[in-house]
Order: C-alpha cells, then sequence, then structure tokens
C-alpha cells in the first residue's frame, strides 16, 4: 500500500473510531508501518477526530521523526507490541468506556480477560491479556508487553485502555471495535446468569477460524 493511501486509511479510520464515541478528547492513538521499514504515527495531542494526513509524525525504522508533527507519547506502547509481533502492520490504541470499566474490575484472568460471550470475538480478538496499572509514561509498560512475548495481540492495560496489533490497519480497527463491544455485552450481564460459548463451541470456532 502506497504511503500516501496509508495517511488516508489512518484518518479515515481514526475518524470512524472517534466519531463511534470510541476514544474521547485527544485520547487514542493509531500507528502503521511503512514498506520502507518506517512508521506513519497519530501525532500527540491530536483529536482522532480530526486528523490531517499530511501531518501524521512520519518515523523511520529507528523511531527518529522525520517529518510531520510530533508522535504520540504513547508511541512506546505500540513500538514494544511491535517488536514481539513482526508479522503486524499496524497498532490502535484507544481509552474506550467498556474495555477501560472492565479493566478495573477484581478477579479477572489475565491471561484471557473476557470470557467466550460471542464467536465474533473469538475470530477477531482471540484473547486480550490484562496488564496491572502503571502511571502514564512509566517505561515499565513496555517491559510488561514485551513480558508477553507476542502471544496476544490484544492487551487490556488497566484503568487505561486496550492496545490491539493486526496484520492491516482496518484487522486492528476491527479488532479493537469487537473488544469494545464484547466488554459492553460483559457488562450488560453481569449479575446475570449467562450462558457462554462451551470449550466445545470455542474449540469448533478456533479450527474453523485459526487466527
Ligand atoms: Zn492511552
Amino acid at each position: 500500500m502506497s504511503e500516501a493511501r496509508l495517511r488516508e486509511d489512518i484518518v479515515r479510520f481514526a475518524r470512524f473510531l472517534f466519531e463511534r464515541g470510541l476514544t474521547p478528547g485527544s485520547s487514542g492513538n493509531i500507528s502503521a508501518r511503512l514498506e520502507d521499514g518506517g512508521w506513519l504515527v497519530t501525532p500527540t495531542n491530536a483529536s482522532m477526530g480530526f486528523l490531517d494526513p499530511a501531518r501524521l509524525s512520519r518515523l523511520d525504522g529507528e523511531g527518529r521523526l522525520v517529518s510531520g508533527d510530533r508522535p504520540t507519547k504513547e508511541m512506546f506502547l505500540h513500538s514494544a507490541l511491535y517488536e514481539t509481533r513482526s508479522g503486524d502492520r499496524a497498532i490502535v490504541h484507544l481509552h474506550s468506556t467498556h474495555a477501560v470499566a472492565v479493566s478495573m474490575l477484581p478477579d479477572l484472568d489475565p491471561t484471557n480477560v473476557l470470557p467466550p460471550l460471542t464467536a465474533y470475538y473469538l475470530m477477531r480478538v482471540g484473547s486480550s491479556a490484562l496488564l496491572p496499572y502503571y502511571r502514564p509514561g512509566d517505561p515499565e509498560v513496555a517491559a510488561a508487553i514485551r513480558g508477553l512475548a507476542g502471544r496476544y495481540a490484544s492487551v487490556l492495560l488497566a484503568n487505561h485502555g486496550p492496545v490491539v496489533a493486526g496484520a492491516s490497519l482496518d484487522a486492528a480497527a476491527n479488532a479493537i471495535e469487537e473488544l469494545e463491544e464484547t466488554a459492553k455485552l460483559f457488562l450488560l450481564l453481569r449479575g446475570c446468569k449467562t450462558r457462554f460459548l462451551t470449550n466445545e463451541q470455542v474449540a469448533a470456532v478456533r479450527e474453523a477460524f485459526p487466527s
């Protein structure tokens, strides 16, 4: 994909996610790999709803700013996940309400935050890891993401939000939206007797749609 097309796609997906109410204010950020090994990244303090394709941060392969505005201060979250997931080409990070709310609940399984509610969650997200709370900018969170060793495309940061990688921007954006919707279902059902997918049903979905 050409750089010009990728710039347009980042702006389009960012606006879509913003308009769906999935990341408030100037929160949330997107990055995507370029063919030359560099990166396009959404700028710091920029609302996802009002990005300019010409002002996206263009980084080289070492993460140095080549052109555009300064990149998001959360780029280190993206870098840590890319380091362990070499096949992925895009990452979306949001402060989406329902996923953040779930991240604050006690007694979650850190190796699989959400139960198997729908087949689409299994197909698009798989399972999400939960990492503990870190203060904004704490480099330890990057170490924690690396510690997951690339086993998860979807990582939920407690009291903060999800970081989701994909083979394409389209895949990452769809997966993070599916994660948010599943978190919403999970919260809607709290306190209700719920029929989750059975182990057999989960296995059948995984066999039919291997990730
Ligand atoms: Zn964040």
